[in-house]
């Protein structure tokens, strides 16, 4: 359904329904104003949208720090090689020129409702009549004792796509025959409940077309189960048989800490050591 500005001022039954705008709050202004923060999946779609659909009639200002916006979906294919980086990464000129839609380079650091003004991080501030928040979520950096954000690329997360990305699939690919690379999968709720799991088929995909197949993932998860278990073990053990292991929450609660200056000793789920390896330690791939 086509929206005009009569029927989105009404408050049409769309995901914009609660957005529908009253009066301008500037006495004057010519156009209602709505500010999206972020610009990632949820705010670039919200400000398309919301230009698209009022043709015109609402003015709206996507406020977003970075100049590009590099996906996570597909990053698995840039991972395994299939795709470039450039292939992930947007700019957001295309979509600001089709829709007319205002960019404003900067991080939201303060929100005035009393006064409907975003504060901006150069100290500018934008005025809205309706705000649309969606700056995604973050990491918890303290979450895993001895790992960081000063230790980011030392231990890459790559939950950020991006130079995270890259540097995953740098250590991947250096990975040598025998090596052991740990993934710590998160716990729920997160983004992408199959996502470490498809990871992981990615790179043990990497490792055996590369003819590395003495080395092994361990995945150590705070879960009993995870989604799309049945159908992920069914196919780590037909294509990457013994490359991959999933070690549920009973070992995870046994974790203490992570050093990511030194190789890892693996413990395996019988409990004896088994030597010292080195490899990429990534958590929350
Ligand atoms: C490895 C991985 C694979 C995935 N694969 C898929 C998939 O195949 N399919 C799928 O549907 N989903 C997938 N997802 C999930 C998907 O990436 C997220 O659901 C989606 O990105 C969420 O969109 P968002 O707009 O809420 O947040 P984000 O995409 O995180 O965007 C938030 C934006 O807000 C900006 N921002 C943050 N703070 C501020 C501030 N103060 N001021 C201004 N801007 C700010 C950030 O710079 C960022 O650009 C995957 C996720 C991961 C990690």
């Amino acid at each position: 359904m086509g929206i005009n500005r009569r029927r989105f001022v009404g408050g049409s039954a769309t995901a914009l329904g609660a957005l529908s705008l009253g009066a301008p709050a500037v006495l004057g202004q010519a156009k209602p104003k709505v500010v999206v923060v972020g610009g990632g999946a949820g705010g670039a779609t919200a400000a398309k949208y919301i230009a698209k659909d009022s043709a015109g009639a609402i003015e709206v200002m996507l406020v977003e720090p970075s100049k590009q916006f590099v996906t996570c979906f597909h990053s698995n294919l840039v991972l395994g090689g299939y795709k470039p980086m450039e292939a992930i990464t947007h700019g957001y000129e295309r979509l600001a020129s089709a829709y007319a839609i205002k960019l404003n380079h900067q991080a939201a650091t303060t929100i005035d409702r009393d006064k409907k003004q975003v504060r901006l991080a150069d100290g500018s501030t934008a005025t809205y009549d309706r705000l649309v928040l969606s700056p995604g979520i973050d990491l918890k950096y303290d979450s895993v004792p001895g790992w960081g954000e000063a230790l980011e690329e030392l231990m890459p997360h790559a939950w950020k796509a991006g130079k995270q990305t890259q540097i995953l699939k740098a250590r991947l690919d250096a990975v040598a025959d025998g090596g052991v690379i740990v993934m710590l999968a998160p716990p729920n709720p997160y983004r992408c409940p199959p996502g470490p799991y498809e990871r992981v088929s990615m790179m043990a995909h990497v490792l055996k077309a590369a003819g590395k197949t003495k080395c092994k993932i361990i995945i150590l998860d705070p879960k009993d189960s995870f989604s799309k278990q049945a159908l992920f073990q069914e196919a780590w053990d037909k294509h990457y048989r013994g490359m991959v292991e999933w070690i549920n929450a009973k070992m995870y609660e046994t974790i203490k800490s992570v050093d990511p200056h030194r190789p890892i000793p693996v413990v395996r789920r019988s409990g004896h050591r088994h030597g010292s390896h080195p490899g990429a330690v990534c958590r929350n791939l």
